[in-house]
């Protein structure tokens, strides 16, 4: 398998996941004109995407999903109750249900969603698996539950949320609702938290990709220090970019 973040952050998320020759697109938050240009420099076709996944109907993560569903037919996949909060970004276009914490078989590609309590209707995170490998994408789920360490063990890669960091956040401009809404148990995990996580658990990881990062409360150098500090040098790390696609992450 591959991963290529096409973009990272609040500013919009979307993500591919290839393999089993099974392409399968995770979020839609950025332009559909910018999701085509960025699979294109990989050779991809947007129309040769076997299916979209949306993880909850922030507009981050579902701007462009009904465009990209119209234009391109890419099968759009959403939990019912995701769609309904989502209708009017969405508009017109037919997509198949699935029910947060089952399964959706892709040829030869599993995903499997876990529900969250992120402050989202019915929000999910991800897990792929081709049969041998099983690959994380894991952004806005609030907080680290008590399940999650038991899910990131069983990984051979994760892209994981690492939104912001604790002093930058805590020091910085944001109104103080909005950071309780941030560091509280529906919004987002923190450098330290993310890093404690793969820390705890993540010894059968082949790397990590830090994602969703704050452009207000964090930077690249410091959820990679946060990281490095935690478990050391060994797991190749990286950070998805909040501007452009990152190079190509591959999964053996
Ligand atoms: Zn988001
Ligand atoms: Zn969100």
């Amino acid at each position: 398998m591959r991963l290529i973040p096409l973009q990272s952050g609040s500013s919009g998320n979307c993500i591919l996941v290839e393999g089993r020759g099974v392409r399968v697109l995770f979020d839609a938050g950025i332009s559909a004109k910018r999701v085509t240009e960025r699979l294109a420099e990989h050779g991809i076709a947007a129309s040769s995407i076997d299916a979209l996944f949306i993880s909850h109907e922030h507009s981050d993560h579902i701007a462009a999903a009904g465009v990209l569903a119209r234009r391109f037919g890419m099968p759009l996949h959403l939990t019912a109750a995701t769609h309904a909060a989502s209708r009017q970004v969405l508009g017109d276009c037919p997509f198949t249900a699935f029910v947060a914490g089952g399964s959706v078989r892709i040829k030869g590609l599993t995903i499997e969603t876990v529900a969250t309590p992120h402050d989202a209707v019915d929000g999910v995170i991800f897990i792929v698996a081709d049969g041998e490998r099983r690959l994380g994408v894991m952004t806005d789920f609030g907080h680290v539950l008590a399940w999650l360490p038991g899910l990131v063990e069983t990984l051979d890669a994760v892209y994981l949320e690492s939104n912001y960091d604790e002093r930058m956040l805590r020091d910085g401009p944001y109104p103080e609702t909005l950071k309780r809404r941030i560091s509280g148990p529906g919004g987002h995990i923190s450098n330290d938290e993310s890093a404690q996580l793969i820390g705890s658990c993540g010894r059968h990881l082949q790397w990590a990709c830090l994602a969703h990062l704050s452009a207000t409360n964090n930077q690249p150098d410091l959820a990679l220090a946060a990281h490095r500090r935690c478990y050391g040098e060994d797991l190749p790390l990286s950070v998805a970019s909040r501007e452009r696609a990152s190079a190509p992450l591959m999964l053996r």
